[in-house]
């Protein structure tokens, strides 16, 4: 990343500065707890002149997105929204890198997701969650829900968080409009990957009824927690940036009242919290809200 923002005329410094910040605090919560400074090794002083607040933040505030969100929105803002195969491959490339050269943990996501309106319309990418144990997965789903993503895709998330079963009085699920593309690729081999059980009730994706028998890298953790999904993170973009289609897919259950979300947000903060009492983490209530880097000569 910071290569990467170095070889543009354009400012992509905020996306460094957030991507430092979410995997410092994944280190941060580790077990052990994986210091900055031992991310970053001996480019330490340099990246911290440049960033100093992710060093700063990482011990008390939550970041809004997991590290590989940030990766994404790189390549789309360097490659350019339309060049969906070129995106695609570059972070394939990327990822086998990635996964070649350690053996330690690695933060990437399994499968990239793209939304559009309608054909040739505009292309809203997002990735699943790249997050490394169970907190850390399910810390990141309730901060995304209560921070990033666009209220009807928070809302049908949270239907079902923390866990599983849904409350049996209220439904923030949504119906996608026909004709909405929302279709998923695996990032280690470029497969077209079906939906998984929750993005199917989530937001009533079509089943995968053509009988092959492809097994989606994410279904499992699907189960287990919804949210982790590169559908939920593309739908969400397409929805902030488009109206018309968000309008159309509203929560159908006449039970979604602002009453229930204000009630089923403070339920998510305080199983977050319980969370973050879990990997002993001091939240200041605040989530982290990214910087342009600082001017050095
Ligand atoms: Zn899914």
């Amino acid at each position: 990343m910071l290569e990467m923002s170095k070889q543009t005329t354009q400012d992509t410094t905020v996306l460094v500065d957030e991507i430092l910040h979410s995997i410092f605090f994944l280190g941060k919560i580790n077990k052990p707890p994986i210091s900055p400074e031992r991310i970053l090794g001996d480019r330490t002083d340099e990246v911290r002149a440049l960033y100093p607040e992710p060093f700063k933040r990482c011990s008390s505030q939550l970041p809004r997105r997991s590290p590989f969100s940030c990766v994404l929105d790189m390549f789309v803002h360097l490659i350019g929204h339309k060049k969906e195969e070129d995106i695609k491959r570059a972070l394939q490339v990327l990822i086998s890198y990635l996964r070649k050269d350690t053996e330690s943990k690695c933060l990437f996501s399994f499968t990239i997701c793209i939304s559009q309106a309608a054909r040739d319309s505009v292309r809203y990418y997002g990735v699943s969650m790249s997050t490394s144990g169970r907190e850390a997965g399910r810390i990141m789903v309730a901060a995304s829900c209560c921070s990033a993503w666009d209220e009807y895709v928070a809302g049908a998330v949270m239907t079902y968080f923390p866990n599983k079963h849904k409350n049996m009085d209220i439904d923030g699920t949504i119906r996608l409009p026909e004709n909405v593309r929302c279709e998923a690729f695996s990032l280690s081999d470029g497969r077209k990957m079906p939906p998984c059980r929750s993005c199917v009730t989530l937001f009533s994706l079509p089943m995968n009824n053509t009988g092959n028998t492809n097994i989606n890298p994410n279904a499992d953790i699907g189960k287990h927690a919804y949210g982790n999904c590169a559908e939920v993170e593309s739908l969400s973009n397409l929805f902030k940036s488009n109206r018309r289609v968000k309008q159309r897919a509203r929560p159908a259950s006449e039970s979604w009242t602002e009453m229930d979300k204000d009630k089923k947000k403070k339920d998510v903060l305080t199983h977050l919290r319980s969370l973050l009492n879990i990997v002993s983490f001091r939240w200041d209530t605040k989530f982290y809200s990214p910087q342009r880097a600082r001017e050095t000569n």
